[in-house]
């Protein structure tokens, strides 16, 4: 399709200025005042012109988990969370479309979905995350959440002192689940692209991290995992490698340009260099950490130290929302508390950068998507300016980061495709969805955790808390 928005506003170095943009395709390609009209017309007056963003860290089945799980920190917050993940696929297919619509509506155009697998049903978890998104018409990446060591090798002292069995597959079987899914799902010229997914060093031994290493180099694919959330994470590093985790998966070639790592909590100035000198992209999911108790990543130590910066919302089970504006929102204004000086704060336009290019960056495409850019791809997001939740007129990117935005959001395009139009999603019908959920429900059971009781005098011991 063709279309040419016209008399949209963008921000340009010094403000804003009003623009025609031209979209070919699956390209923008055109920019500027006065174009000739090319296909479908788009009337953008009083509307903001963004790129869209990337949800740079989520889990979608936990759509189902959204309000339910206890206030806890994550090593127990993740007992519950397992007691209670569904085991359907049809319930990964339905999580993975309400991950994928709350994130368009706040501004979203990727996302990157650390998808949980159900045991046995690795592909077809995969399948069904896949076609929710091709359907919404979302651009992905999935990132099959695999391990090879035991629930409670994630807790300090945890294989030493809790009862366990060994990880049910073994490493030679989760690399080869992971070679099926790749060869099967992996499709770039689709909008769906696999990704290797360790869950985090934590939970996964050094072969299987040299492995996804190996599969991720022959398939020139992105690497994500989660990296030191938690206190608890640092003092099992210590125990594990004698030292620091940053340095031991450096060693293992596991960072580079293509990998992002969620969270980056725990680290100290020399892991902030190796990020640097490799190149990682750390996802700054506040909401997630604040819920969890996580702590709060050194994000402007970051920026300093020249590393990339994305925001992602993480899976519903610990932030019970998926709106990227919120997510920006908190990510950037939380470090006016962690450090006085105020230039080095970051700006709603810094903001909406990190959130568009450093998010595309994070996945490796920074050069086809992630601006408004002659030539790039058509990732584009209108916000309508005579929305309340946007008035009065006075600094439109400020009060859509600063304020609290509400259904602004007036038209999407993901490589080209219009999939949002006059506030609607045009792809799946959100009424009929809502009333699917719904209807999935039987009231407000009480859920029933039995995890959590095997490993919580064992978690409190090993954090210091009292008995
Ligand atoms: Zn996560």
């Amino acid at each position: 399709m063709t279309y040419t928005l016209r008399s949209a506003l963008v921000p340009v170095e010094d403000g804003y200025a009003t623009v025609d943009v031209q979209i070919e395709v699956d390209r923008i390609a055109a920019i500027g005042p006065d174009l000739p009209l090319v296909g479908t017309a788009i009337e953008a007056e009083n509307k903001l012109l963004l790129p869209g963003f990337v949800n740079g860290h989520t889990h979608s089945p936990q759509f189902w988990q959204r309000g339910l799980i206890p206030q806890l920190p994550l090593e127990l917050w993740l007992a519950d969370v397992f007691d209670t993940s569904p085991t359907e696929a049809e319930k990964t297919y339905l999580g993975a479309l309400g991950t994928a619509i709350h994130t368009l509506l706040s501004g979203g155009t990727c996302i990157m979905d650390h998808l949980y697998l159900i045991a046995g049903q690795e592909l077809e978890s995969v399948a069904a995350a896949a076609r929710a998104y091709k359907e919404v018409g979302i651009r992905a990446f999935i990132a099959p959440l695999i391990q090879d060591l035991p629930f409670v090798a994630g807790y300090p002292e945890g294989v030493k002192t809790l009862p366990h069995q060994p990880y049910p597959q073994s490493t030679e079987d989760v690399l080869a689940i992971m070679e099926a899914i790749v060869a099967q799902f992996h499709a770039p010229d689709d909008g769906i692209h696999i990704a290797v997914g360790p869950t985090g060093f934590h939970r996964c031994s050094d072969a299987l991290f040299e492995g996804l290493r190996d599969l991720s180099d022959r398939r020139n694919l992105c690497r994500h995992t989660h990296l030191l959330e938690t206190r608890s994470q640092k003092i099992l590093a210590q125990e594990r490698f004698g030292g620091s985790a940053v340095r031991h998966l450096q060693q293992l070639g596991f960072l580079d340009h293509r990998t992002s790592l969620a969270h980056s909590i725990w680290l100290d100035d020399a892991d902030i260099d190796i990020l640097a000198e490799t190149k990682s992209t750390v996802v700054h999911n506040a909401l997630s950490n604040l819920r969890l108790g996580s702590g709060i990543a050194p994000v402007l130590k970051y920026l300093q130290a020249g590393v990339n910066v994305a925001f992602g919302c993480d899976g519903f089970a610990s932030n019970d929302g998926q709106d990227m504006l919120e997510a920006i929102k908190i990510g950037s204004i939380l470090h006016n508390v962690t450090d006085p000086d105020y230039q080095h704060w970051i700006t709603p336009h810094k903001a909406v950068e990190m959130a568009a290019i450093g998010g595309f960056t994070g996945v490796n495409l920074a050069d086809q998507v992630g601006s408004l850019t002659v030539g790039k791809q058509a990732d584009l997001v209108l916000y309508d300016l005579k929305n309340l939740s946007l008035l009065p007129r006075t600094d439109p990117i400020k009060l859509l980061v600063l304020g609290r935005p509400h259904a602004a959001v007036e038209s999407v395009w993901v490589r080209g495709r219009q999939v949002i139009s006059g506030g609607t999603l045009q792809t799946v019908d959100t009424a009929q969805f809502s009333q699917t959920i719904f209807n999935d429900g039987t009231g407000y059971p009480t859920p029933h955790y039995k995890t959590i009781h095997q490993v919580e005098a064992h978690y409190r011991r090993v954090m210091g808390l009292s008995e």
